[in-house]
């Protein structure tokens, strides 16, 4: 699967994405003014987004990092999610929201919002770039969503495919 303009079919332009994110972060400035925040940045595809987010965020804000891995493959995603990079902080009593990249059928989000819950935080919200709703197996409350999406295989914006295309400053799907 390589991406050329030709074969590509873009479902979300810079402009569109950025004016989204935009909206989103006023959204949210608002919604946590004067609340101790934790931005959590689940990596590797959501950094982007985050980055982009975060400037729209005008609060004093931490951000924090996690890297996950799914295993599976898209159509028998397992469920099973290894944290390749912890926190490096505590998230006790902070208002935590996670920022991810795509919520497919949910089981990696169920497993890291589980896993956050043993560390006591006061409460975990979650903003998601893209979400495939018909793919769902677990719902899942998405607090701030950037787009709806088809079930197509998606990249760039930080989505990759075998590590490339994080760096399209668009979302596209391959043809
Ligand atoms: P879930 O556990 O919700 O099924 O899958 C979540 C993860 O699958 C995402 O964080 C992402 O890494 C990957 N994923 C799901 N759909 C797509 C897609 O269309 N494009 C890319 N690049 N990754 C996807």
């Amino acid at each position: 699967m390589n991406y050329t303009p030709e074969n590509s079919q873009i479902l979300f332009t810079e402009e569109q994405i950025q004016s989204r994110i935009e909206e989103l972060g006023k959204k949210i400035t608002n919604d946590f003014a004067g609340k101790s925040l934790t931005m959590l940045v689940v990596l590797k595809g959501s950094f982007i987004f985050a980055s982009d987010l975060a400037r729209h965020i005008k609060l004093p804000m931490n951000i924090e990092f996690i890297g996950l891995r799914s295993y599976g493959d898209r159509i028998s995603s397992s469920g099973v999610v290894e944290i390749t990079m912890d926190l490096k902080h505590p998230i006790k009593d902070e208002e935590v929201l996670i920022v991810e990249d795509i919520v497919d059928t949910g089981l990696t989000i169920d497993y890291l919002i589980k896993n956050l819950k043993t560390r006591a935080p006061k409460n975990i919200y979650l903003a998601s770039l893209l979400h495939k709703k018909e793919m769902t197996k677990l719902p899942v409350k998405i607090d701030y969503l950037g787009f709806e999406v088809p079930d197509k295989f998606v990249v760039g914006y930080g989505l990759d495919h075998a590590g490339k295309y994080r760096n399209l400053p668009f979302i596209t799907h391959i043809l």
